[in-house]
C-alpha cells in the first residue's frame, strides 16, 4: 500500500510548543469555516488567517499565528475537506 504525501503548510510549535499544526493545500477550497469556528477569532483576535498559499481552487489557503494557536484542533474538526491537522506532541 502507498501513502499519498500531500503538500502544505506546517507551522511547527503552536501552543507553546505543544502541538504542529498543517495544512494540506491540495485539499483546501478556501471555504472559510475554519475561519469562522477557531475560538481565537471568536474571541476578536486573528489567530487563523487567510495565507498567501493557494489552495485547490487557487484561492488562499489558511495558516495559524503561531503565537495565538492554542492547537485545540477545532479548526481541523470542522473543515469538510480534512485539510487540516493538528498533531498533539506527547
Ligand atoms: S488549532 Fe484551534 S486555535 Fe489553532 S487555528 Fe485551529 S481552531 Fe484556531
Ligand atoms: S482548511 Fe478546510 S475549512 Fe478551512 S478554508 Fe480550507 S477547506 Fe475550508
Amino acid at each position: 500500500m502507498t501513502t499519498k504525501q500531500y503538500m502544505g503548510i506546517k507551522v511547527e510549535g503552536v501552543a507553546k510548543g505543544k502541538a504542529d499544526w498543517y495544512c494540506y493545500t491540495e485539499l483546501c477550497k478556501g471555504c472559510g469555516l475554519c475561519l469562522e469556528k477557531c475560538p481565537i477569532n471568536l474571541k476578536g483576535e486573528k489567530c487563523l488567517q487567510w495565507s498567501k498559499e493557494v489552495g485547490i481552487y487557487q484561492t488562499p489557503a489558511v495558516q495559524p499565528d503561531p503565537e495565538l494557536c492554542i492547537g485545540c484542533g477545532t479548526c481541523a474538526l470542522v473543515c469538510p475537506d480534512s485539510a487540516i491537522r493538528v498533531e498533539r506532541k506527547p
